[in-house]
């Protein structure tokens, strides 16, 4: 059997899918100078194929089956065809099944969007593999072609699982190796699941509603560096895990199996501060870690709290950072802009503690209620969007309480040009440590900040357009 994998390229914006915002995906549409460029960069460093397709290509192929993966949007000679499902794109996804369909291929969504949303998709698809993929795929594999939505079952023994075969995705992924920004390379490195879910809980997090926290044998996902090692050159891998750090023991213990096996190797992870200390880093370090992504959300622990979210203490996120400064680890803090208790001035106060923590990037986006989240019911009556692609994360979805849609696009737009705009920004991303320059950059700061105010109430007191 012939089976295509689609794992489609957006024509709009910046997309990401797979892993991000637990599979729905998001969608930077620049909307500023400064998000044009966060968009163009991400572009080059963030665009990586999906893991969960990886893992499909490995089970179809060791099945003995021929695999075609496509990320552009022509059709492809196929008997079935599996797409990747996303909320931000859905549409291109389903353009592209519909044409598939007419050439006489079966055609099946995967996915947390199909899952949970099948009736995006059910008029466009044969089938919908509703859960986790990799259990409805074996089945596939054995030539079981199935109809309508089918429940796929968690695999609780994620080591059964094939090693994901990254050497058989086109365009010699993998390749790109050598010029890189930040940690990152070009092409943006080599995903990798050690576990999978989040035992945390959330209310707005999509991570933690399709399957249940499980995590591989050290030994498993050491297998797995090391063969990446013996196909690519110093590999850079992008674990993708939910939440990395949650095992403490284990996390040590890989970094102790990384460094006996001699493998070559940088890696970085996301995680949460609370999961970290200066031991743990100084070993992962050892071991290679070089960037990871957290998020801190909301400064107002209250808020924190009525979305199921345990705060972590202020010190500690600030020990945790200039650590990794010093260790020359790349820092990425997520933010979300517009919680229900939010008003304008938690947000402005949210906005410049991000500025004030000193992490090298920062990421901002509005508050989304997502399909199969707690925080989805909350919202639900509030609701004023009713095209499913714009919940991007970047566009306003919901009647907030205390905030218009111009006025939460207004602040988020704000908190990418404060945080990047800045002279410690560049101090930060260059790693300068000197005390004296550092303090003629904070002085520097304290203008440019100044001046974001200024054009920020001039901006805002123009006349509403839309
Ligand atoms: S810690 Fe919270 S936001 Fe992060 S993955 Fe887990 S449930 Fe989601």
């Amino acid at each position: 059997m012939r089976v295509v994998l689609a794992d489609l390229k957006s024509n709009r914006g910046f997309v990401s899918k797979d892993t991000v915002v637990g599979g729905y995906g998001s969608r930077l549409d620049p909307f500023s100078r400064v998000t044009a460029i966060i968009a163009h960069v991400k572009k080059q460093y963030h665009d990586v194929p999906s893991v969960h397709m990886a893992y499909i290509e490995a089970i179809l192929a060791r099945a003995g089956h021929e695999v075609e993966w496509t990320r552009g949007g022509d059709t492809v000679d196929g008997d079935v065809a599996l797409v990747l499902s996303s909320l931000v794109d859905h549409k291109n996804e389903t353009a592209w099944a519909d044409r598939m369909r007419a050439r006489g291929t079966k055609v099946g969504f995967i996915g947390i969007t199909a899952s949970k949303m099948p009736d995006l998709f059910r008029d466009h698809a044969d089938f919908i593999l509703n859960g986790e993929p990799e259990a409805g795929v074996m089945r596939l594999a054995r030539g079981e072609i199935p109809t309508g939505i089918v429940v796929s079952e968690q695999i609780n023994d994620l080591d059964s699982l094939p090693f994901p075969r990254w050497d058989l995705v086109g365009d010699c992924y993998g390749s790109k190796y050598g010029i890189r920004w930040s940690s990152r390379p070009v092409g943006g490195g080599l995903p990798l699941l050690a576990s999978r879910g989040c035992p945390e809980f959330c209310t707005y997090c999509p991570h933690r509603i399709l399957a249940g926290y499980r995590a591989r044998s050290i030994a498993n996902i050491a297998d797995e560096m090391e063969r990446l090692c013996d196909q690519y050159h110093r590999p850079y891998v992008i674990f993708r895990d939910p939440l990395f750090t949650e095992q403490r023991e284990r996390c040590l213990e890989l970094c102790d199996e990384i460094q006996a096996r001699g493998l070559t190797l940088t890696f970085e992870a996301e995680t949460r501060l609370d999961r970290l200390d200066i031991e743990l880093l100084d070993q992962l370090h050892a071991a290679g870690f070089r960037a990871m992504s957290f998020g801190v959300e909301s400064l107002s622990p209250a808020t924190l709290k009525k979305s199921g979210r345990r705060p972590i203490p202020e010190a500690h996120q600030r020990q945790i950072i200039d650590h990794c400064r010093k260790r020359g680890i790349v820092t990425a803090a997520f933010y979300v802009l517009g919680f229900l208790q939010d008003d304008w001035n938690s947000i402005a106060a949210t906005i410049d503690y991000a500025s004030d923590l000193g992490s090298t990037f920062a990421q901002f986006k509005i508050l989304t209620p997502y399909p199969g989240t707690p925080m989805f019911k909350q919202i639900e009556p509030l609701l004023t969007e009713t095209d499913w692609e714009k919940f991007d994360g970047y566009t306003p979805t919901f009647a907030h309480p205390n905030l218009t849609g111009r006025e939460l696009r207004f602040l988020l737009g704000a908190a990418y040009t404060r945080f990047y705009m800045r002279p410690s920004y560049l101090a930060n991303f260059l790693k300068i440590q000197n005390t004296p320059v550092r303090e003629w950059v904070s002085r520097m700061d304290r203008r440019v900040n100044d001046r974001h105010s200024r054009e920020e109430i001039a901006d805002i007191s123009r006349p509403v357009t839309c």
